[in-house]
């Protein structure tokens, strides 16, 4: 669960939650139909925070490691295997992005089916809300945080 601070920045309550902040960046040379042309990820910035971190600006923690990542070789398949790292320590992990029910969640709900997962969503028209597969938690940074992500 998150909770505000005192300083009013949103930080986890819980000791075993892993928060992955994720944006994924696109090229548009695929044709899709004559105009248009679909946005395909070529790399995906990553970061993301436990309780032991949570008031460290930078740096790698002793608890949940390198904090900051990309991928670009195949970026929506590494970053799911990022996220389904094991890592005893926590027992759920929650991955945010801005503007993810109309953009980057469709991107893991594509894989997710090519390799067979079974996620439960809720869907509002075309826009992921929200996105559970295990204990794997996607939302929207804009539905759930007050302030933009830097
Ligand atoms: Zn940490």
């Amino acid at each position: 669960m998150l909770h505000e601070t005192s300083e009013g920045r949103v930080a986890p309550t819980g000791d075993k939650v892993l928060y992955v902040f994720y944006d994924f960046e696109t090229i548009r040379n695929t044709r899709y139909m004559d105009e248009v042309r679909l946005h395909v990820p070529n790399l995906v910035f990553v970061q993301h925070l436990c309780s032991r971190c949570e008031d460290v600006e930078d740096g790698d923690c002793v608890q949940c490691g390198r904090r900051k990542q990309s991928f670009w070789q195949d970026p929506v398949e590494e970053l799911l295997s990022y996220l389904t790292e094991l890592r005893p320590w926590t027992n759920k992990i929650v991955a945010i992005a801005y503007n993810a029910k109309g953009f980057n969640l469709h991107f893991i709900l594509n894989r997710a089916i090519l390799v067979k997962w079974k996620p439960e969503s809720v869907m509002n028209d075309l826009k992921i809300m929200f996105m559970k597969m295990e204990h794997l938690v996607l939302l929207d940074s804009v539905s759930f945080l007050p302030c933009p992500l830097r």
